[in-house]
């Protein structure tokens, strides 16, 4: 008799057997999805992973319920790497295929299924009639009440067909409906699009000067552009937009709308620039190396045009039929390179966005799979890295230093750049690394010549480097030439740049208005109910607010201690930052971006649009600023505090630090006009600030690299991280110590904790870290498997069961 090991979407370390029929036999095969039963009532949509004769030991294999597909969902490859990423990270294959696949293709018993109010019945069958009864009645059903009011045992492809013909929607779905913003163009109507159209249409508005001056612009526009934002005619010629509207109605012109994220998809190449010399070496460069070594890393520092390198690349290898997987860290903060490669790639793109709707990643799933003319490149977050590419030949990393790329939860928690590396090599295909502040191990590898290096050290056309000031914050409070957190010299610059009409961006890595409310009389400070960590004042709403778990109450009138009225702010945030601002430059416009006011789908995009038509002149804003914004008005980039991010209890810090200070004084005097930066600091000598006015990466590098190898950090060792979670503080203290004394035991590696984190309980659970460190030369997988067996035993205690963990590889 057949059988079929199927991965479930759980985080359970093996697949599970079910037997099939000899005729189910014949149709299967690896990579096809089969809805199965489990537990007493659930069933769950597997992934069937091998197809055999041997039947399970231990259990009665259960028959597969339903088979999904005709044909493989999932690729060979692609299951390959799935399960090294498994292995390399800890995880259950199921923890991968569920964070992998488009949650529509993983239909569980839990998910909600819902009427859609505007749905059009038609013709239903009678389990459809059923399920659409019963969802009158009550809001939603969960699958496995839909089993029940249908009495099938197998459901889903009844509610398949009802999605499919859009009577019902998942609850996922509602979740993430991503309204995409659309983007109003308008066109000739049909018959003007010609010279003799163009003379008979001022003949025609030779009354009407306004709606004139936008036609002709409209022609001047086309010589450039292939579609026409109202926005953008409405620039260029000055008219209102009630003109345009004017035209709209004469039936002279057409409007339509464009997603934002998809403008231009259908424009064809129109841009085309000259490499420079440096350009082409460093492509030269590249495709040598890449004939050599799988991996190359494009160190150019900002602004030197690496972006025109990668469309070149991106050219070669789609000319050969390649398809190519471009990375990069987040999609929402770089939609302006998303419009750059569309501009050069037309429709031969698919973004893959965790936001578009389960539709949409449905769609672009299959087109990869089918190595579809419109997915020859594919732009996407990490994520983009689990779609099942036929035909790969190419990954380009963006930015690969940025610690987005590393998932931090749920499992799995992979580095989107290593496993990239991985999966290039089981494509046989290449990857590309580009960033201008290379991640330390990267710089490593090309110091060890695993990866080819090709550098452009200049920024393109003739634009200088920023000149970078360093202020002494203890001198300038010392003289008196400080108004709130700026030093005189920092109001002077700021100054002198709006005075020029230029912008402004100022970095602070903390929102809210002040980290901490504090009692002038007694020094309480207001702590968060549910974790270990103060509350963060934040002022607008007069609020405290925690910033690991969300809890909100109003500012004390009095200190919860000793009822001492007198309460003071100390530290400083995002918020105050602008405040002040405003106080000091009260005729300016002052933009803030950072999570508090970024946080509807829109959020990024308006303060950037916003920014980018010069509405604002200066803004503020936390981490996120320093991400690929690409301005040409920017010509001073300030950071008020350096010393918190010095300071930061992580082996990275110093590394991350220079990389967030040099990345900000990239987004200064990118274009012609030369740009400035000041970094206000208590430790004006300290090593990395030196290194970022220098310009000194490879002094950075080569100082952590030392640091690293002396004090036993990546890479000389790996590191894994297991983090146990619990409510009870003693049961937690008790489970860990077993942990780490029988991993001491069993491990002949350094094995350090457990210890406590610097906040040491989050959501009501107390947490506790054990590090361990693999020097060069021991066996990874065999470490793994033993950390593995140990949680197994830890996992077949009674009292330790209920304690959480979590495994966290190259943390
Ligand atoms: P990076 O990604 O290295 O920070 P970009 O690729 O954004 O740099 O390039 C910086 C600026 O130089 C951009 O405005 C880009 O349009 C321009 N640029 C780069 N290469 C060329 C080229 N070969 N011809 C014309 N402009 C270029
Ligand atoms: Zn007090
Ligand atoms: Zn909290």
């Amino acid at each position: 008799m057949p059988f079929a090991d199927i991965i479930l979407p759980l985080s359970v370390g093996r697949t599970f057997t079910y037997s099939v029929t000899d005729a189910e036999a014949q149709l299967l095969e690896p990579g096809m999805r089969v809805a199965v039963p489990f537990g007493k009532s659930k069933f769950y949509t597997g992934l069937v992973k091998r197809v055999h004769d041997q039947a399970p030991e231990l259990y009665e294999a259960k028959p597969v319920g339903q088979i999904l597909d005709d044909r493989p969902l999932v690729t060979p490859v692609q299951l390959k790497h799935w399960q090294w990423i498994a292995d390399y990270y800890m995880c259950s294959l199921g923890d991968v295929y569920r964070g992998a696949m488009p949650s529509a293709f993983l239909l569980e018993s839990e998910t909600v299924i819902r009427l859609n109010p505007d749905a059009d019945l038609g013709e239903l069958t009678d389990d459809q009639y059923l399920l659409y009864e019963a969802l009158t009645q009550q809001s939603h059903l969960r699958i496995s009440e839909a089993m029940s009011v249908t009495g099938r045992k197998n459901v889903i492809p009844v509610v398949r067909a009802m999605i499919d013909a859009g009577l019902v929607t998942l609850e996922e779905e509602i979740n993430q409906a991503y309204k995409p913003k659309m983007v109003r163009y308008v066109r000739l109507a049909h018959g003007f699009e010609s010279d003799e159209g163009l003379a008979g249409l001022l003949e025609l508005l030779k009354n009407a000067d306004k709606q004139r001056e936008a036609v002709l612009h409209y022609f001047q526009l086309k010589t450039r552009h292939k579609s026409i934002p109202v926005k953008l005619l409405c620039e260029e010629s000055g008219v209102a937009p009630a003109v345009v509207k004017a035209l709209i109605q004469k039936e002279i012109f057409e409007e339509y709308q464009i997603r934002h994220d998809r403008v231009d998809f259908d424009d064809t190449a129109t841009r085309t620039f000259d490499l420079s010399p440096a350009q082409q070496a460093a492509l030269k460069d590249i495709a040598s190396g890449l004939e050599k070594k799988d991996v190359a890393l494009l160190f150019g520092v900002t602004a030197s045009g690496k972006t025109e390198v990668y469309v070149r690349m991106i050219e070669s290898y789609l000319a050969a039929g390649k398809q190519v997987l471009y990375l990069l860290p987040e999609i929402a903060l770089t939609t302006q390179l998303v419009g750059r490669l569309t501009q050069h790639f037309g429709n031969q793109i698919t973004v893959f966005h965790s936001k578009y709707t389960n539709n949409e990643r449905v769609e672009a799933w299959r087109n990869v799979l089918e190595d579809s003319p419109k997915s020859r490149l594919i732009i996407g977050a990490r994520s983009a890295l689990f779609l099942p590419f036929a035909n790969l030949g190419l990954v380009i990393v963006d930015e690969e230093h940025e610690p987005m790329f590393k998932q931090v939860d749920p499992a799995p928690r992979y580095h989107a750049r290593d496993a990239a590396i991985v999966l290039a090599a089981m494509h046989k295909a290449k990857t590309l690394l580009g960033s201008a502040t290379p991640a330390v191990e990267t710089w490593y590898n090309v110091c060890q010549e695993k990866y080819a290096l090709a550098s452009l050290t200049q920024r393109f056309g003739q634009v200088q480097m920023p000149e970078i000031v360093v202020v002494d914050l203890k001198d300038k409070y010392f003289k008196k030439q400080m108004t709130g957190h700026f030093s005189d010299v920092m109001i002077e610059a700021i100054a002198r740049t709006l005075e020029k009409k230029e912008q402004v961006i100022l970095f602070q890595n903390r929102r809210g208005f002040s980290p901490v409310l504090e009692c002038m009389t007694c020094g309480h400070v207001p702590q968060c109910k549910h974790c270990d960590v103060s509350l963060t004042y934040h002022k607008t709403r007069d609020q405290l607010r925690c910033h690991y778990c969300g809890f909100v109450m109003a500012r004390p009138q009095r200190c919860h201690s000793c009822a001492s009225p007198e309460l003071t702010t100390k530290g400083f945030g995002t918020e105050q930052v602008q405040l002040e601002l405003q106080t000091l430059f009260p005729e300016a416009r002052v933009g803030r971006m950072d999570q508090d006011t970024t946080r509807g789908k829109h959020g990024f995009e308006t303060i950037l649009d916003q920014f980018r038509h010069h509405q604002t002149d200066l803004l503020v804003g936390t981490q996120m600023l320093v991400k690929g914004l690409d301005f040409e008005n920017v010509t001073l980039a300030g950071i008020l505090n350096a010393d918190n991010m010095l300071h930061y209890p992580d082996f990275r810090a110093l590394e991350r630090s220079y990389q967030m200070m040099a990345q900000l004084a990239g987004r200064s005097g990118r274009a012609a006009k030369k740009g400035s930066v000041i970094i206000q600091t208590y430790n004006p000598y300290h090593n990395v600030i030196r290194q970022v006015v220098a310009n000194d990466y490879q002094g950075m590098a080569a100082e952590q690299l030392a640091e690293r190898r002396n004090y036993h950090y990546p890479p000389f060792v790996r590191m894994i991280k297991l983090t146990l979670r619990h409510r009870d503080f003693d049961k937690l203290r008790e489970a860990s110590a077993w942990m780490a004394g029988v991993m001491r035991q069993q491990l002949s590696i350094p094995v350090f904790g457990p210890e406590e984190p610097p906040v040491s309980r989050i959501r009501g659970e107390f947490i506790r870290n054990i590090i361990i460190k693999i020097p060069a030369g021991y066996s990874q997988p065999e470490i793994k498997k033993t950390i593995h067996k140990i949680q197994d035993s830890f996992e077949s205690v009674a009292a330790f069961r209920p304690v959480r963990i979590s495994i966290n590889v190259d943390v």
